[in-house]
Parts: structure tokens; sequence; C-alpha cells
């Protein structure tokens, strides 16, 4: 195994957003590519959106789609558990660590203690805000002598603590997507490290278990490129060697505006809910910001391990289109191992209330060939009942050309035919089904369209669908006759 390790760092917030789903892919991808280990830590410091359950929906969501971890945070037995020897791997588990370096950064003088009071702050900016300023923290306590400070804390009075950014001081780092971005801290705030709670700010944190976990390379969402200079100089500050940048271009809908819950499906679950195989989000996911050299569009994980790289990730967003989601994913339930696709598509059917489980579970074969007739017609399993539901319940003619077919003068003698053929076999099972209709042909003497089509409207009330041998089988003996007869007599 390489040195080279990435890691997936979400917040527990609630659940796991699809473009944090592609930023754990594109993590994923370059770790195995690479040989290296790929991590997922938990990024809990802000305690105010933490969200009971959210760490196992997480991991679950991921395991959904395929993007295992090799060190982290993992679901054992039904309780969170770690794996790997860097851990704690959940921020709120490392307090004591964070500490250690708040404390030397103060040592050191890149860091100062701030007693700023809420009010302050929150006058400060609105001044700032009316004077069409950018709102930034004033420096005012920058100056309080280290000594001063410390008795103020033992004195018992709140503090938060603050990176003591040079004023005036370009910030050169190297990105992946966008090359060299330089930013100069006159434009960047003196970022609070440590709240007034203990817990260190984001940016603390990161910083610190990046480093302590052996991170090699920091692929996440550009919204986080503002923030990484503070990281680059916070690096400077305590000695240590900055990893490798890469932002990712923020997923967007088709109107270039973020993904967001108001609009519909943004969650990996949601997604999971309507039917999407998890190799359809993941290989489409990929290519929301990223193409391969060779133009491929349909590729499995191994074969996107294969292709992928960070000089091929667009720099401006990548485009969540629902159209090419679905396009992508109905590959993937055409080719699906059919055992496991009956399986998924379960949960579906029962819902729709066209069958029960344990019909499903009593005629197991038979449902493995109606899930196999309809698959090709269907973006996800969520419209697999659409498309079974014309082999339930009674035959209703309800589409136009249906009943033109139907008006034709030979169509009653031709049903009758129909009839008489299916009430002469004991079962119809597929091996009849695929002979049916010639012997119908021979006994009625019509042939090609005229045979197919009325019959077809007959059974199905479409004059199009699945191949005619499948829903021959599909409905059976009973059925047969029981549709064909109420037609004919409607006639
Ligand atoms: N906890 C951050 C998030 O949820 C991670 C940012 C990072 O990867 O550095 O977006």
């Amino acid at each position: 195994m390489s040195d080279i390790k990435l890691r997936f760092a979400p917040s527990p917030t609630g659940y796991l957003h699809i473009g944090g789903l592609r930023t754990a892919l594109y993590n994923y991808l370059f770790a195995k590519k690479n040989g290296g280990k790929f991590v997922l830590r938990i990024e809990d410091t802000d305690r105010t959106r933490y969200v009971e359950g959210a760490i196992e929906n997480l991991i679950e969501s991921l395991e959904w789609a395929g993007i295992t971890h090799d060190e982290g945070v993992v679901v054992k037995d039904g309780k969170l558990a770690e794996v790997g020897d860097c851990g704690p791997y959940i921020q709120s588990e490392r307090l004591d660590i964070y500490k250690k370096y708040v404390d030397k950064l103060i040592e050191d003088g890149h860091a100062y203690y701030c007693f700023c009071s809420k009010d302050r702050l929150d006058h400060l900016r609105e001044e700032q805000r009316i004077k069409g300023k950018v709102p930034k923290y004033d420096g005012l306590c920058r100056g309080i002598p280290l000594e001063e400070a410390k008795k103020r804390i033992a004195a018992g009075e709140d503090y938060v603590v603050r990176l003591k950014l040079p004023k005036n001081k370009d910030i050169t780092f190297n990105d992946a997507v966008r090359g060299k971005v330089t930013i100069n801290t006159d434009e960047i705030d003196d970022q609070v490290l440590m709240k007034s709670d203990g817990f260190p700010t984001y940016h603390m944190a990161v910083i610190v278990d990046d480093h302590l976990m052996g991170i090699t390379h920091i692929v996440r969402g550009e919204e986080w490129l503002p923030s990484t200079p503070k990281h680059v100089y916070l690096y400077e500050c305590l000695g240590w060697e900055a990893p490798e940048f890469v932002h990712l271009p923020t997923v967007l809908n088709k109107d270039r505006k973020k993904l967001s819950k108001r609009q519909g499906d943004v969650s990996v679950e949601d997604f999971k809910k309507r039917g999407y195989l998890p190799e359809g989000i993941v290989n489409y996911l990929a290519l929301v910001g990223w193409s391969p050299e060779d133009g491929e569009e349909i590729m499995s994980l191994d074969e996107l391990v294969e292709k992928f790289s960070f000089d091929r990730v667009g720099k401006s967003g990548g485009i969540f289109d629902t159209d090419k989601l679905n396009w992508v994913n109905s590959h993937y339930m055409k080719s699906y191992d059919l055992e496991k696709l009956a399986e998924l598509a379960i949960p579906f059917v029962t819902e729709s209330g066209l069958l029960s489980e344990e019909e499903i579970r009593d005629n197991f074969e038979w449902y493995k060939i109606l899930i196999d007739t309809v698959r090709e017609a269907c973006d996800k399993l969520e419209d697999i009942p659409g498309h079974i539901k014309f082999l339930f319940g009674d035959i209703e003619i309800t589409e136009d050309a249906a009943k033109e077919e139907l008006a034709q003068e030979h169509v009653p003698g031709l049903l009758d035919s129909f009839i008489k053929i299916v009430k002469s076999h004991d079962e119809i099972d597929m091996e009849t089904a695929k002979g049916l209709m010639k012997e119908v042909q021979k006994d009625s003497g019509v042939k090609g369209k005229q045979l197919y089509m009325p019959v077809r409207a007959a059974i199905s009330g479409n004059v199009h669908g699945p191949e005619m041998q499948n829903i021959l089988y599909l409905l059976g003996k009973d059925k047969l006759i029981e549709r064909a007869e109420k037609i004919k007599n409607s006639l």
C-alpha cells in the first residue's frame, strides 16, 4: 500500500447530500487508483447542527453506494465503532488533542485570546455592513499581553482563541483543479480557532486531524476554497507540510443553482427510495464534473478507479441532470443480475399493492420473469409498478388504438379461436406460451399484425408492451380466458 491517504469528512447534520457522495466518491477513486487508503472522519465540532442518528445514516448511505473505507468510523453490531490506528475518528472525542495545538499556537504568538462579547461583534458587523465593508474582526484583542489574558481567564471571563494572521501577506497554494491560488491576508478574518465552549472550530480541527492522520490529498467542495489560505497558514505556523488540495466544482441543478432540498431530492436516501441502483448513482455522479479521456459514459466502480484523475475534473459547476441519471440508471436496470434486481424491486412492488410479499415469495420464478419482462422499460425500480399494473385486476380498454384493433370484423372469431387454444392446455408455461400464437394462427387462419394486435389489445389493454410470449405466461391460463371472454362479450 502506498502512503497516499484521502478522507471524507462529513458533518453529521442529518443526511448525506448527493454532492457529498460525489466528494466521497472522488476521494475513494483517487485513493484506490493509487493503492492508497480512504478514511471516514466525522466532523461534529458544531454541536448546534448535530443530528442524532446522522452518523449511522452517513455510513449506511456510503455502504449502499459501495464506497467503502479502510479507516475511520464504522457501524459494528448496530453500534458505532472504529477501525485504524489514527483514531479517535470523531472530532468531539479529540478535544484534548486540539487544545494541545491551540495552546502551542498561543505560546508561539500565532494565536490570541479574544474576549469580545457577542454584542460587540454584532455591532461591529452591523457597522461594517452599513459602510458596505466585508464583515471582519477588527483585531481589538490582538494586542492584549498574554499574561494579562491569562489573568482574565483565571478570573472567569469568557473567551475564544483567534488566529493571528500577519498583515498584508500573500498566501499561495496549488489546487489541482484551479492551479495556483493566491489570497492576501488582509482579505481574511482572524479566524476563531477555539470557541468559548472549548470546542475547536472546523478550521483548527481539520488541519490537526489531516496532519495527524497522514492525509496526503484534501478533496472537498469548492465552498472550502476561501478557507484554505487560513489552513495553509496554520500548517506553516505548526511547522507541518501542507497536503495537496483539490476543490471540486459545486453540484448544480439545470438552472445552475445549488442543488437544494427545496427543489426536490438531494439526499442519497431520497434517490435510494426512488429506486435508483447504487451502481447507476455512482456511475452518474462520477460524470458530474469529470469525464474520462476515452469519453466512455457507462463505467463500473472498478473501471472508474482505473480511469479517474483530477486533471479531468472541470473548473465550472457540474450539472446534475436527472434525465441523464435516468439514462445511466436504465442501463443498469437492463444489465443487473436478475435475482438481485428482483429482490431489490420487492418493496416497490409490495408498496404499490399489486402483490404481497407472500405472493412474491410463493411464486418467485414467475415474479422474476415478471421483473425481467418490464425492466427494459424502467429507468429505476420505482417505475416497475406502473409497467406491471396491466397484468392485475380487470381488463379495461381505454386506449383508442386498442379500441380500433378490437373493432375489426375478424376479431370475435379470432378471440374464439384464442380461447379454444388456451383452454386446450393444462397450463400456460413458458414453452406453451412460446408456441401459442402459432397455434392460434393455424386455427383461425389470421396472421401477422391482424393476429397479434387484437389479441394483445384483448389481454393487456394496450397495443404496445412487452414480449407477447411473456404476457401470455405471466397472465396464465385462467386470466387469459377471463380477459378474452370479457372482451369478446363486450364487442
Ligand atoms: N466537515 C466539512 C463538511 O461537511 C468537511 C470539509 C472538508 O472536507 O475539509 O463539508
